[in-house]
């Protein structure tokens, strides 16, 4: 199975100890089976305290409930107190795969690191990126994630070349045409013309329009956000506060815009394919475009770096499955 990765993850280095927002921290760590019956297996004083810190939730997964906000095994130099005394094969599946998303399709699967996570948000919006950090998957047997591919090469240079609101509105009519073509699918009649959502002039067309639906979808958006949304950390609760009560921007920092165009392109090469599960090729890309405007607005409402604003989106949104299922009903009664 041919695994493919963005370039700079061969760059990617875990900050440890000097990790400003540990994945060890807000989130309660849940432990696979495996590794349950292995800490039931662990001899003397450590032993115990991994048996006493298990719990089990409500669907019968055992997981570490969180002790002032943090896994009870970080030590408090920043460290995992289980990987350095067992090992790292001694953690649990989660904290070993952290922070790559996986992603299996038919033919490749696509590792990605999380925006969450500092040391990789870091390379994702602030480093030099290649032309093609994001690499192109092998030609599929499956017909509509071939279409999807191809559609997200395409939105990923549009998204490089023009900027947001600009490349939303190109990504969003190529993703229309991609819906019909979805919708009525004929795998051996898809004559579509991928590289005019970047050079013909009418993908702009009604940029202005959508780009105020878009304005008004994230006004509505951050209110669900506050109100109907799981929220992880008190930080983002009143960042989305804030926002709130403060519709106009209060900064707009001037490097803002690369990394606006940098985010975007990590949504699309994150959710672009989705649509391969569910044929929902327009609702996952306004949850793709509308990701992005949600953090712009919140980092220009709250007079917050966007990179930070970004890094907090992914661990209270992207990382959690019933967020991103709510948000995908908020978006399909809206459109
Ligand atoms: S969030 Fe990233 S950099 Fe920080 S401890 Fe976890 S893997 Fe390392």
């Amino acid at each position: 199975m041919k695994i493919l990765y963005p370039d700079y993850c061969q760059r990617f280095s875990c900050l440890g100890g000097s990790c400003p927002d540990s994945c060890c921290k807000a989130w309660e760590i849940c432990i696979d089976p495996d590794t349950v019956s292995f800490y039931h297996g662990v001899k003397g004083e450590l032993g115990e305290r991994l048996r006493s810190a298990l719990a089990v939730d409500e669907d019968g997964d055992a997981y570490f409930p969180l002790v002032k906000g943090c896994c009870p095994f970080l030590d408090p130099d920043g460290l995992c107190e289980i990987h350095r005394s067992l090992g790292e094969a001694a953690t649990s599946g989660v904290c070993r795969q952290f922070p790559y998303f996986i992603e299996e399709y038919e033919g490749f699967t696509e590792k990605c690191p999380s925006l969450s996570c500092p040391a990789a948000a870091e390379l994702v919006l602030t480093e030099p990126l290649t032309e093609d950090v994001y690499p192109v998957p092998p030609g599929s047997p499956d017909p509509l994630l071939d279409l999807l591919a191809r559609g997200r090469t395409a939105a990923l240079a549009a998204a490089a070349r023009y900027d947001f609101p600009e490349s939303a509105a190109r990504i969003r009519a190529m993703a229309r045409d991609l819906q019909e073509i979805a919708d009525d699918f004929d795998p051996g009649n898809v004559a579509y013309d991928f590289d005019a959502v970047l050079t013909d002039a009418a993908y702009a067309d009604g940029a202005e329009e959508f780009a105020r639906w878009l304005t008004e979808l994230t006004e509505r958006c951050l209110n669900f956000l506050r109100t109907d949304a799981e929220i992880l950390t008190e930080e983002w609760r009143g960042l989305l506060e804030t926002a709130l009560t403060q519709p106009e921007p209060v900064a707009v920092l001037p490097t803002e815009q690369k990394a606006v165009e940098r985010a975007l392109r990590y949504f699309l090469y994150r959710c672009f394919l989705k649509p391969v599960n569910d044929g929902e090729v327009v609702l996952w890309t306004l949850f793709i475009l509308l990701s992005v405007a949600v953090c712009v607005a919140v980092a220009d409402r709250t007079g917050t770096d966007f990179r930070r604003i970004a890094r907090l989106y992914s661990k209270e949104i992207e990382h959690d499955t019933e967020n991103v299922e709510a948000l995908l009903v908020f978006l399909s009664v809206e459109f």
